[in-house]
């Protein structure tokens, strides 16, 4: 993050807000997920900044589940976001629960049910749909919005009580049923709903609105800046209301453009659809949208947070380039992963002057671009893989790898050079014998041979198998959320590819989950959660090749 970047606009806001010594200068945001899903890359760009703005203000940042809604709402949610937050590197100053607040939401209901602000209704959803009017069409006032102060006091202890079953009463701020902001006409703000909650059991039967429970959750915790997405903006209104009618800590609500980025989809409601009917295999598939997918694909954490300050903050909507993302996993895993050798799709090659038997070691750096990375040993002998596209029968005149008759640098070790290509009945490669140059070796070649192509390779002697698990988009359009139909039609039916005759170096056996690495010249994997000793299997996180970073060049 450069110094000399200019102020997003809620940086100018709380800027202006600390000159004038709003709140004695004090920050204090939350970030407050609803425990109904995994957390995708649009969280991350909430996160980032909530937790970004309180520490370039010196503030403090909570974690506030927003648990209002007992119907959709799990314990698992609730530890995975924990897991999330923490892993892209940031801390919360407290971890609270709207649901810790239901006593005094309550309590707050009553208040204004006291003020004559608020009463219970009996109307069902259909009449009170009918009550609200239209835009230019003043609503309807319920029949029962003349209920006495006490009367509805006491309606409203007895659907605390259990008395009335789900949908026969809620309780309605009593604001303005001609009011143009259509939320005004006297929202609902508490529902009877018989569901057992994550945190409180059966302690409820009555829940909180969203509206009503945000607000003065954010009031309680003397939020200052309360940052929300765009589709909030009409609600805030009624978030001010409620809190000046109550008389308590005037937090402030601010908005911001949701994020949304190409081929991916951000909407919880969809990625469960996704999970519940296996299109994946779970909320942490490489190919998801989800922090902990991303996560488990290899993104560096740096990487995410990399990609949420480029992008920033927007009034406007506008569909982020998935490139944008990728530029920046690969910026960050330049710099952190090792280079190790890996050969995809193998073509045994023999070298016939080598002497069977032997082998030597030969030591690589890991990083030539982090010099901390240290170096590793690897093995070679007579018998080798290269990539099978390494290698042409019939090869056209620059290329510069290997062919009958011409020669090509092993990284790190020989220049070897084709004699014979040895072939299966039906016509397929089955061996390359080449010679070795022996005065060639890397780092003491005396040999004088100039070659232009340099290949990776593995030793057969010590190469391991594993699983290669290649990966394409999700989605075959770019927009899937707004294209046609629905937005599973989509799917891409080669989102993922296995690979499972891969040889890989040795010194891989070693490697443990989430562990990144650049496979020379075939992009960037990870050691998947699934890899066992038995058993190695890698994630692609994405190709070495950057259309970004050219397009950026242009
Ligand atoms: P979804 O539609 O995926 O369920 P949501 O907004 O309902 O998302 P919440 O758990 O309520 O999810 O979101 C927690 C916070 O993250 C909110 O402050 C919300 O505004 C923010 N957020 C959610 N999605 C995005 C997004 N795509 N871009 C930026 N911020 C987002
Ligand atoms: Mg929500």
């Amino acid at each position: 993050m450069s110094e000399e970047k200019s102020l997003n606009f809620l940086e100018e806001i709380i800027e202006k807000d600390i000159a004038a010594g709003v709140n004695n200068g004090r920050v204090h945001t939350r970030f407050p997920p609803e425990p109904n899903g995994y957390l995708h890359i649009g969280h991350a760009s909430s996160i980032c900044l909530n937790f970004g703005l309180a520490q370039k203000y010196k503030g403090q940042c909570n974690l506030r589940f927003d648990d209002t809604n007992p119907s959709t709402e799990e314990t698992e949610y609730v530890d995975s976001i924990k897991a999330d937050i923490q892993w892209l590197g940031f801390e919360w100053s407290n971890e609270l629960y709207a649901s810790d607040y239901f006593e005094k939401l309550y309590q707050f209901a009553v208040q204004l049910i006291e003020k004559g602000l608020a009463y219970v209704d009996d109307s069902s959803a259909e009449q009170m749909a009918d009550q609200k009017g239209d835009i230019g069409k003043a609503g309807t006032d319920s029949p029962f919005r003349s209920r006495s102060i006490s009367e509805n006091i006491e309606l409203f202890a007895a659907m605390r009580a259990g008395t009335f079953p789900d949908g026969a009463k809620v309780l309605r701020a009593k604001i303005d049923m001609s009011h143009p902001n259509l939320l005004l006409r006297d929202p609902i703000i508490y529902r009877i709903k018989h569901v057992h909650h994550h945190r409180t059991g059966d302690a409820w039967c009555i829940y909180p609105m969203y509206d009503f429970a945000h607000g003065q959750s954010d009031s309680i915790e003397e939020i200052t800046h309360s940052i929300c997405t765009l589709e909030f903006i009409h609600h805030r209104p009624l978030y001010d209301w409620f809190i000046q009618q109550l008389g308590i800590f005037p937090s402030h609500q601010y908005e911001f453009a949701r994020r949304s980025v190409s081929y991916m989809i951000t909407s919880k409601r969809k990625l469960l659809q996704l999970v519940n009917e296996g299109h994946v295999s779970g909320w942490d598939d490489p190919r998801m949208p989800t922090i902990s997918g991303m996560r488990r694909r290899g993104y560096p954490a740096a990487a995410v947070r990399q990609f949420c300050d480029m992008i920033g903050v927007a009034k406007r909507e506008n569909l982020v380039d998935i490139g944008v993302l990728e530029f920046c996993v690969r910026e960050q895993l330049n710099k952190s992963a090792n280079r190790v050798m890996a050969v995809l799709d193998p073509v045994k090659v023999v070298l016939t002057n080598y002497e069977a038997g032997k082998s030597e070691v030969l030591i690589a750096d890991n990083n030539t671009e982090n010099e901390q990375a240290g170096t590793r040993a690897m093995t070679f002998s007579r018998e080798l893989y290269i990539e099978r596209d390494d290698f042409m029968e019939d090869a056209p005149k620059k290329f510069f790898r290997l062919a009958p008759g011409l020669s090509v640098r092993l990284k790190h070790a020989y220049i070897i050079t084709c004699n014979e290509v040895i072939k299966d009945e039906s016509g397929n490669i089955t061996e390359l014998h080449c010679t070795y140059n022996v005065d060639s070796k890397s780092g003491s070649d005396t040999s004088g041979i100039q070659v232009k192509g340099v290949i990776h390779w593995v030793d057969a002697a010590t190469a391991v198998n594993a699983e290669i698990r290649m990966y394409n988009r999700l989605f075959t359009v770019e927009d899937p959320a707004n294209a046609e139909g629905d937005f599973k039609d989509h799917i891409n039916a080669h989102s993922m590819e296995l690979n499972v005759h891969a040889k890989i170096e040795a010194s891989l056996l070693k490697a443990l989950p989430g562990e990144q690495f650049q496979f020379m010249r075939k992009g960037y994997f990870c050691v998947d959660r699934d890899s066992t000793v038995d058993k190695l299997v890698f994630n692609q996180t994405v190709s070495l090749k950057d259309t970004f970073a050219k397009e950026m060049k242009k």
